[in-house]
């Protein structure tokens, strides 16, 4: 099997397989004997790891139970926050993101984005608003977005922004404190961590209101009694991913400008939709009349598993709003594959996949045309 699906979700390291087994049987790390103040220690170490990675004081560090979450937490908490009703957002958010802002009932701005899927007018930030959501990498093209002009723009207005990082952290460097957003929102399993864990970072001094009640843990941001295991394994994966950071960008920039120029030299009319900057191992291509079920579904019969979009709209027959924000058309759209490289990628994997897509793509434009 070749897996090329990083983006959508990263297979657990065996560091953090090992931190979660160590700590599965950690108790309430709120209780107030020694076996509780042993969990105790274990989620503060973990908080600890995360803040000094992050550029974050340890107390800004609010786990949660994934990045959906994080960013909902924000979103909402920032809104609820301010006397204003309006929100700004970039076009091409991830419906962690998107969708939550849609059900606000806020008065929403939406900042555009050009072909190469990097935003391209930041005018809306200069009217005041409750928060300004933006991600620092798209999930779907691997676009790096320009954040720090997004926080100038907003914070000239006295606007607090909110950053989804999921699919940026662990792959670029990120410093929060000198980033100056309110808050950042992070997901384990995009890092080789857990699935089911994620953080939220929140600015000490961030009016950011709670949206859940219950026992006030986690600053009261995401109350619950905490998965100790799970932050352990988050935070040991983050430690290793940033470790290596800096080697595999190198290394998977170099597997994925392999495959394009493997791909755009055997098959005709590719259109490569990844446009630098952009995270190193995303590769987002459409082949103009292609069927793109039937793309996915000859590759995973070879043995090579790709996404058509984001995972999140996987088995939805219609064209993503990333794309459709980008202004490619749906003919040339539909026919798309997302190949996303990690850590597992090998050469032997680009070469198998360059030898088996020709064929898949001829089949695919043959479907396309019934
Ligand atoms: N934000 C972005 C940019 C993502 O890519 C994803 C997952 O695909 C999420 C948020 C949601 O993260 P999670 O799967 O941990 O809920």
């Amino acid at each position: 099997m070749i897996y090329l699906d990083h983006a959508a979700t990263s297979p657990m390291r065996e560091s953090a397989i090992e931190a979660w087994a160590r700590h599965a049987g950690a108790v309430n790390p709120g209780a107030q004997y020694a076996s509780g103040r042993k969990a105790r220690s274990v989620l503060d170490s973990a908080r600890e790891q995360v803040a000094e990675i992050m550029g974050a004081d340890p107390v800004e560090v609010v786990f949660t139970a994934s990045g959906t979450e994080a960013d909902n937490v924000a979103v909402q908490g920032l809104f609820r926050a301010s006397s204003s009703a309006r929100i700004v957002a970039s076009a091409i958010e991830h419906p962690a993101v998107a969708e939550t802002v849609a059900r606000l009932g806020a008065d929403v701005e939406l900042l555009p984005v050009d072909r190469s899927g990097h935003i391209c007018d930041l005018s809306a930030l200069d009217t005041p608003a409750a928060l300004a959501s933006c991600m620092m990498a798209n999930n779907e093209t691997g676009a790096i977005q320009p954040v720090e002009q997004i926080v100038a723009r907003a914070t000239a207005q006295g606007t607090p922004v909110h950053v989804d990082a999921v699919q940026a952290v662990g792959k670029i460097a990120i410093n929060f404190h000198e980033l100056g957003v309110h808050t950042l929102a992070s997901s384990a399993h995009k890092f080789g961590g857990p699935r089911g864990a994620g953080f939220l970072l929140a600015r000490r001094d961030s009016p950011v209101q709670a949206v859940m009640f219950g026992g006030g843990q986690e600053r009261g941001l995401r109350p619950g009694t905490a998965d100790v295991a799970s932050a352990a394994a988050l935070a040991t994966a983050l430690g290793e991913a940033v470790h290596e950071m800096e080697a595999e960008y190198a290394r998977l920039a170099g597997l994925r400008d392999k495959l394009w120029q493997g791909i755009s030299s055997t098959i005709d009319g590719a259109v490569l939709n990844t446009a630098e900057p952009a995270l190193p191992g995303h590769c987002h291509v459409s082949f103009p009349g292609a069927d793109g079920d039937s793309l996915i579904m000859l590759l995973d019969v070879a043995g090579i598993e790709a996404s058509t979009g984001s995972a999140c709209h996987a088995g939805v027959n219609r064209m993503s709003d990333v794309l459709s924000a980008m202004g490619i058309p749906e003919a040339d759209g539909l026919g798309s594959l997302r190949l996303t490289l990690g850590r597992t990628t090998t050469s032997e994997d680009i070469e198998e996949v360059l030898r088996i897509l020709p064929g898949v793509v001829e089949r695919a434009r043959s479907a396309g045309l019934r």
